[in-house]
């Protein structure tokens, strides 16, 4: 088992397997020019495998795919095998936009796929293409329908609630999981990248979230869906599905936080909002064996910080210097 400075167990990896997107939205990257990395710079399958493992070894037992567009990688199937196969690996699961899912949901999920997020804002069709800038919001809902299809269970939309963007459809949201076995999770927006987007006016407060998606009854924690983080869950009377909450800047959940970020280029972030990291790539390029890499992770993880700094970004209108495709949410 791995802890951190304050005692908290880490047993929960988000593994960026590239930075590249195949959407724009405009609160998460830039229209024009995203900075991606060379190829060269980003760990290939034998690479992501040693470390995944590495961190396997030392207690990790979740580990979520996420990117940039996790789906944009070649061969990713193949990397999903890898790490399910990896021993101590509980539980796999994947963040992606949708737009690429319906032709692979069967795929992930022969190849060892436990469950699915998929991010979706709005559920207007000329709205999409103004949040997203790239896409069409009839890929993303077959993706979804095709996620339920393959058992990806538990399928969640999580939807970034930002004001003038679609504080005016959380109840649409909300609605759709009366009848169906979808949990909608609302994100409230954080201060992440040079997007311009971010103003402390665009932050939706969890009050107003809940009062739009309701009538809504607390979920004790054994009734939610299979998750390791810091939603609040909550149920429509006689709904299917959930609706949660995950609020970074109003409720501070940073004491239970379980999670460290490997990004695609090999920097091991241990927190979110952390500016910092540590290189892994370069020593696992030189030659570095499994305790040299299980050293280098248990002291970064001893150094992970003892909560984020969003609200004093958020006061102040600044934001984290790097995107969130760099860190994968
Ligand atoms: N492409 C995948 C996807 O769409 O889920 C994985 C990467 S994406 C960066 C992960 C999540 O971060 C998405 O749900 C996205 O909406 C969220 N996100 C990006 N920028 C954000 C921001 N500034 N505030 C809150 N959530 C953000």
């Amino acid at each position: 088992m791995m802890r951190d400075g304050f005692g908290r167990t880490i047993d929960y990896l988000r593994l960026s397997v590239t930075d590249r997107c195949n959407l724009r939205c405009v609160y998460c990257l830039p229209e024009a020019a995203p900075r991606f990395v060379p190829g060269a710079d980003l760990l290939g399958d034998d690479e992501v495998a040693a470390l995944a493992g590495a961190f396997a070894r030392l207690g990790v037992s979740k580990i979520r795919v996420t990117g940039g567009e996790p789906l944009v990688r070649p061969g990713l199937p193949a990397l999903l095998r890898r790490l399910r196969a990896l021993p101590g690996i509980e539980d796999l699961s994947l963040s992606t936009n949708g737009v690429l899912l319906a032709g692979l949901a069967g795929e992930l999920k022969a190849a060892g796929l436990d469950r699915v997020n998929v991010s979706l804002d709005t559920l207007e069709p000329e709205r999409f293409k103004r949040i997203a800038r790239f896409g069409a919001l009839g890929s993303v809902l077959a993706g979804v329908e095709a996620a339920l299809e393959a058992g990806l269970a538990p399928v969640k939309l999580n939807v970034v609630a930002a004001r003038g963007m679609n504080e005016d459809e959380l109840s649409d949201f909300a609605a759709l999981t009366q009848d169906r076995p979808l949990h909608v999770r609302f994100i409230e927006l954080m201060p992440m990248g040079e997007t311009g987007f971010f103003s402390p006016e665009r932050r939706v407060p969890l009050a107003e979230m809940m009062a739009a998606a309701g009538p809504l009854e607390p979920l004790a924690r054994e009734g939610s869906p299979l998750g390791h983080g810091p939603a609040r869950y909550y149920r429509r009377p006689g709904a299917a599905g959930t609706v949660g909450f995950i609020s970074a800047l109003s409720c501070g959940f940073c004491g239970a936080c379980n999670r460290v970020r490997l990004s695609s280029t090999g920097t091991l972030i241990p927190c979110l909002d952390g500016e910092d990291g540590a290189d892994l790539r370069t020593p696992l390029r030189a030659g570095a064996g499994p305790a040299e890499l299980e050293d280098l992770i248990r002291g970064a993880v001893r150094g992970k910080p003892e909560s984020h700094g969003m609200g004093a970004r958020a006061a102040s209108s600044g934001a984290n210097p790097r995107l969130m495709c760099q860190i994968g949410g």
